[in-house]
């Protein structure tokens, strides 16, 4: 029974608050049943003489009353303001009952306090204002009481039951002395229960939160708790530390971007709607300069996110050495390592764009210089002064060009730069005359002096007119000019220029091809004594091109020395010379000695020696058989090394010639050191005998100094009895020339060798 008034709350939720109410009146109603039962029992005998006097109504009363109460107990819980109302307007009945029917005013007067009850019950089951309200009410009762005047006279209450007096009593007892405070116990009982929880309660949460601050304060990681507009509601000591925090900034209601930068309009919510894997992959600049990634951002029940920072410095730093090693790989990729210019690739990309963009009415000149010492650095101070010399003339050039001239180097020793706008080409010579002019002639590399020799090379194109290759082979083209012409050293591109660069490009190329399917041949030219008699034999190369025809020595000897060929045609050359030596050996048991010319390159060669005694090992000849021609300009610049080899060449006993003499203004005591045996008369010199004095006189001088020397002579080119006739008289020894053989074929020379 206690259980079921007290209905025991296990907590203080709403569900509670109605709880201890419910209790409360059905303590009141369980306690007004029993009033009702007790009145009934104590009033019985006035109860009972109601319906013999007449007063039936009471019975009404009495009955009504306990059906209410009952109907009240019955939706105590379920409906607990259906069942409250009940009761209040039981209370109200039951008084107006004693006020209306209690004919005596001293008894009926006590069913006034019976409404006094009211406010409370209001009070504890309505709430304030219902209760205030009826307090109000309750002044009208009040005020009728203190005139001491009835509220209405029923007819049939004139009849005063003997009981009525003690029965009131009763009530008044039970309800002010048991049912309220009953129910004000209860309702105190639920106070005090509720603060005890709620005391419970607040210990609880401070532990939590006690537990809560030491799990965020040591975590591992750095973590905000942050409003929806970003603001840092808190931060760990991690998070602080990576921000730049103080501890005491921590409510000053900043913004997390405030502290990390990029773009502070980011919003929270935005990215916890979206899914968290895609959080930008973004770093974040605190004001320290490290670097900060949100590495996840979830949404607390109450509108908070918790934001993870995750500290990228490290990782940031190596990204950033990783992209700089990229972008150093690209620039590598299209840039010189010695100079840091541009390459020829991007100089391609450049003219590509500028030839794209440039319109009608102006040119654009591409102007190629080339550093034509660098050779000499090298072979004097070695490729450290070649590298210096060439870093040093990049700097200089790009100093005395424009700002934004874009200058390439081309190839190992050509640079080149671009001049757009062109209006007219006899400005851009000017304007390139006056870089080189002003460009260093000189450079002092560890003490050593050099000269910068340069020449220069113009070519101009318009809008649409060339591809960027064919400008840059243009300016190519004019530079190599410049490098032949004996001039200023400046050429604008020609259309000559440009045709004898292909042929020599399609002789290279043949050249290739002719060393591997052996279209070279040798033919012989005789030298001959005073009576005509064989005193020796040149061989000379010949090469029928199947694509080229018959080209000349004269011609591809050269292209064959600047394109680093002629090591393989002299192998031949030796060889087929060698071979040639044994067959008319073989055949003819004598022969006469064969001359080979030999190239400047040749005489560089470290190797000459070597391949030398090897060919005449495998044809079995000795020195006797041989002799080497070198021209007088083969021997310029390659002194020391010439003297080195042919001295070697002496020795071993083969025969050594200056070919061409006269021709390259050698010194007589740098011939003095030449192990020369003969010295061949240039032939421009001999087609002169008989027109040009001079070169008579010549002639003469180089027979003197031949004889000096302890030198035969031979004239080449002796192409008549006029010519011949004067070289005998200046005392030449042997002559070359068409008036005797022209050069031969082998079998042509066998027959000579037969007679
Ligand atoms: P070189 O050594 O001075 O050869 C003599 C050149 O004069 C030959 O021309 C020959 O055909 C030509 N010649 C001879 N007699 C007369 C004449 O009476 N009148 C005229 N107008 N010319 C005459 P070729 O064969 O065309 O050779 C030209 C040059 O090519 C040679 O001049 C030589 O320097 C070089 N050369 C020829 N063969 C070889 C070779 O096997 N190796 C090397 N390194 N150079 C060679
Ligand atoms: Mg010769
Ligand atoms: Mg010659």
């Amino acid at each position: 029974m206690f259980r079921w008034l007290s209905l025991n709350e296990g907590g203080l939720s709403p569900a509670e608050h109605s709880i201890w109410r419910a209790s409360a009146l059905r303590t009141i109603l369980v306690s007004g049943f029993m009033l009702e039962a007790i009145v009934a029992i104590v009033a019985m005998h006035s109860s009972l003489d109601a319906p013999a006097v007449g007063a039936y109504y009471v019975l009404w009363i009495a009955g009504v009353s306990c059906a209410l109460l009952a109907i009240g107990l019955y939706y105590s819980q379920r409906r607990l303001n259906l069942s409250a109302s009940i009761l209040i307007a039981t209370v109200y009945a039951t008084a107006f009952s004693i006020v209306c029917f209690v004919r005596e005013f001293e008894i009926s007067k006590l069913g006034y306090l019976l409404i006094y009850a009211t406010p409370i019950i209001a009070r504890l089951f309505f709430g304030t204002r219902l209760a205030l309200l009826l307090m109000a009410c309750n002044a009208v009762p009040f005020f009728l009481l203190l005139r001491n005047q009835p509220i209405v006279n029923f007819p049939m209450t004139d009849i005063t039951l003997p009981g009525t007096h003690s029965y009131i009593q009763s009530l008044l007892f039970l309800l002010f002395n048991i049912c309220l405070p009953l129910s004000v116990f209860r309702a105190l009982h639920a106070l005090d229960t509720s603060l005890l929880r709620r005391r419970q309660t607040r210990t609880e949460l401070e532990t939590s939160h006690e537990q809560y601050q030491e799990i965020f304060q040591n975590a591992g990681s750095p973590i905000l708790l942050c409003d929806s507009d970003s603001r840092i509601l808190q931060a760990n000591r991690l998070a602080n530390t990576l921000l730049g925090r103080a501890e005491h900034q921590c409510d000053d209601g900043s913004s997390l971007f405030d502290w990390i930068a990029l773009d502070g309009s980011i919003r929270f919510k935005q990215h916890v709607m979206d899914d968290v894997s895609n959080l930008p992959a973004t770093a974040y600049r605190t004001r320290d300069g490290k670097m900060v990634a949100l590495e996840n951002i979830s949404a607390t029940s109450k509108d908070h996110y918790i934001v993870a920072l995750r500290d990228v410095s490290g990782l940031h730093s190596m990204h950033d050495a990783l992209q700089r090693s990229q972008e150093r790989e690209s620039f590598l990729h299209n840039h010189d390592r010695l100079t840091n210019l541009p390459n020829r690739d991007m100089l391609r990309l450049y003219l590509g764009d500028i030839l794209a963009k440039t319109d009608d009415r102006h040119l654009i000149a591409l102007v190629s210089f080339r550093v034509n010492s660098i050779r000499h650095a090298n072979e004097k101070f070695g490729a450290y002064a070649g590298d210096v010399m060439i870093r040093r003339f990049a700097e200089d050039l790009t100093e005395r060009l424009p700002q934004d001239c874009f200058c390439a180097r081309l190839r190992s020793i050509v640079f080149s730069f671009v001049i757009e706008e062109v209006r007219d080409p006899a400005d851009t010579l000017r304007t390139v005359e006056k870089i080189r002019d002003d460009l260093s002639r000189e450079m002092d590399i560890d003490g050593a002096r050099l000269m910068v020799q340069l020449s220069a090379g113009i070519a101009l194109a318009r809008k649409g007119d060339l591809e960027p290759d064919d400008l840059i082979r243009r300016s190519e083209v004019a530079l190599d000019s410049a490098r032949r012409s004996s001039g200023h050293g400046i050429a604008l591109f020609d259309e000559g220029d440009a045709l004898q660069i292909r042929r020599s490009v399609e002789v290279e190329v043949g050249i290739v091809s002719a060393l591997k399917h052996r279209e070279f041949r040798l033919v012989y030219q005789p030298k001959v004594k005073h009576d005509g008699s064989i005193a020796g034999l040149e061989a000379l190369i010949r090469w029928q091109s199947p694509t080229l025809g018959a080209v000349t020595p004269g011609e591809f000897i050269q292209i064959a020395e600047s394109a680093g060929l002629i090591r393989e045609i002299t192998n031949f050359v030796v060889d087929a010379a060698c071979a040639q030596v044994r067959f008319w050996l073989d055949k003819y048991g004598t022969c006469p000695p064969v001359a080979i010319n030999l190239s400047a390159v040749d005489i560089a060669r470290h190797d000459l020696l070597h391949l030398i005694e090897s060919s005449c090992a495998a044809h079995n000849i000795t020195s006797e058989y041989l002799e080497f021609e070198i021209t007088e300009t083969g021997l310029i610049g390659n002194e020391a090394l010439a003297i080195r080899h042919l001295d070697e060449l002496k020795i071993r006993g083969f025969g050594i010639a200056i070919d061409d003499f006269g021709t390259g203004y050698s010194s007589l005591s740098k011939l003095s050191h030449f192990p020369a045996r003969s010295i061949k008369i240039d032939r421009s010199f001999v087609a002169q005998i008989g027109y040009n004095q001079k070169s008579e006189l010549i002639i003469k001088a180089i027979v003197s100094l031949a004889r000096i020397l302890s030198c035969t002579t031979v004239a080449e080119g002796v192409e008549n009895i006029g010519q011949e006739d004067f070289l005998k008289a200046i005392g030449c020894e042997f002559f070359q020339g068409f008036l005797y053989y022209r050069p031969l074929e082998v079998r042509d020379i066998d027959s000579l060798l037969l007679a």
